[in-house]
């Protein structure tokens, strides 16, 4: 080991988490983003490329929201159960199409929620609030001021107003939104490759049946879960030895293929230098972050090839994971085109810790948790285990920090829990 990376890894050369991540997004602000035009139904989760502007005013006519009569709000005014109102019935309005009866003042048409409004109609009255006389009179019991159980033209969105910002993931309802805009295209940004490689000479596929001194790879799946669900797209180049000979060209088509390369393993004493040897080949600038305060997850590397991310996550799995979430996640969210990079990745929920949870200071300290509802607390329960054991994180709904200048929390403490998804 190079005193450089001994230097590194011992507390006092750790990087803060916030410093790793800010040095980290700093250096990928060069990045261009690619964008694609693609058609409305593929674009779920997708992110916008450009702010959509509303091309036209929804609705394009005015339209009942309810069933009753279009009438002019001013016929109606001082109708009451003992004093109603008379209006003639000329017609009705069928869904679907333009209204062609006109409607005089002293007269009304009905209509169904939905409907257009006759020209010169400016309300509709509730069927609620009418007794009909007879086919052609219709005895109203309640005003109606103008605008009344309508929407307006351009009420829901106005012609050349934003109708969503660049940088937004397109959700069902803004999928809704630009459907009813009948904006049938979309330019969404590319979503990022990620290219993802396990190490270590003891690992085996997991649908193998390891000979001794041999574990099933873990880490390949859970980081191509995580790639998918942070929205990204997945390349396995499967398990590779420790040898820089096997290691270092596995990584390098990786990196020549993808927008962001991740590793896992190599993190142990040893071996340190295989991943920081092998980004540092890849070019400049190299290196950017080795070793964080932060656990689990202090051994990560952080690197560059060009524009390339490259991370080597420690191997145990849910330090790996952990790494994901707090390094991985804001790249792609980066490199995804998503604005608000200081976001946090998921949901968060207030709780309550239920026991006390020693930290020592000088680094932040990831603490995976189970809820559970009592009265109206949820209540955290940690889940305890060895860093490495990935039960911890299968049992766990989420987890919360303990930040660099605590020596803990104690019970009962509100906490706020990041929920997995
Ligand atoms: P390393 O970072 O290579 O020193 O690995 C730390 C620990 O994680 C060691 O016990 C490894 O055997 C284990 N490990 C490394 N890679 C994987 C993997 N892909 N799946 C499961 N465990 C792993
Ligand atoms: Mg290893």
């Amino acid at each position: 080991m190079s005193n450089n990376t001994r230097d590194m890894l011992g507390r006092k050369g750790l990087t803060p988490v916030d410093e790793a991540l800010n040095i980290l997004l700093t250096s990928l602000e060069a990045t261009p983003l690619r964008s694609e035009t693609i058609p409305l139904y593929e674009t779920l989760d997708r992110v916008t490329a450009t702010a959509i502007i509303s091309p036209e005013d929804l609705p394009s006519h005015a339209r009942s929201t309810m069933d009753g009569f279009a009438v002019h709000a001013a016929d109606t005014f001082g109708a009451t159960e003992s004093m109603p109102g008379y209006l003639r019935i000329v017609g009705e309005v069928l869904m679907g199409e333009l209204p062609k009866i006109t409607v005089e003042r002293g007269a009304c048409a009905k209509i169904s929620t939905g409907g257009l409004l006759p020209p010169g109609t400016d309300a509709v009255i509730m069927l609620e609030h009418t007794v009909p006389i007879d086919e052609t009179m219709l005895e109203v019991v309640k005003p109606v001021g103008v605008g009344t159980n309508l929407i307006a033209i351009g009420e829901d969105i106005a012609r050349g107003t934003p109708a969503l910002p660049v940088g937004h993931r397109l959700r069902p309802q803004d999928l809704g939104l630009l459907a009813g805009l009948g904006i049938a295209q979309v330019t969404v940004s590319h979503r990022p490759s990620v290219g993802i490689l396990s190490t270590g000479d003891e690992i085996v596929p997991y649908t193998t049946t390891p000979p001794p001194g041999k574990i099933r790879d873990i880490n390949s799946i859970t980081i191509s879960g995580l790639v998918k669900r942070a929205g990204a797209l997945v390349t396995d180049y499967g398990i590779v030895s420790d040898r820089i000979e096997h290691f270092l060209p596995a990584l390098e088509t990786a990196v020549a293929e993808n927008d962001i390369v991740l590793f896992s393993g190599g993190s142990s004493v040893g071996m340190r230098d295989l991943g920081e040897q092998a980004i540092e080949s890849l070019g400049e600038p190299g290196i950017l972050v080795h070793g964080v305060a932060l656990k689990p997850g202090k051994p990560i590397i952080i690197g560059l090839s060009e524009n390339t991310p490259i991370f080597g996550l420690p191997g145990h799995p849910v330090s790996a994971m952990v790494c994901f979430d707090f390094f991985v996640l804001p790249a792609i969210r980066h490199l995804s085109g998503l604005q608000g990079r200081d976001k946090l990745p998921s949901p968060v929920i207030k709780a309550v810790l239920a026991r006390n949870i020693n930290s020592a200071p000088g680094r932040r300290d990831l603490i995976r948790v189970q809820l559970t509802k009592k009265e109206n607390d949820w209540v955290a329960e940690p889940v305890l285990g060895k860093s490495g054991a990935i039960t911890t994180l299968s049992r766990a709904h989420g987890w919360f920090l303990i930040d660099e200048h605590s020596q803990g929390v104690t019970k009962g403490t509100p906490i706020e829990v990041t929920l997995y998804p």
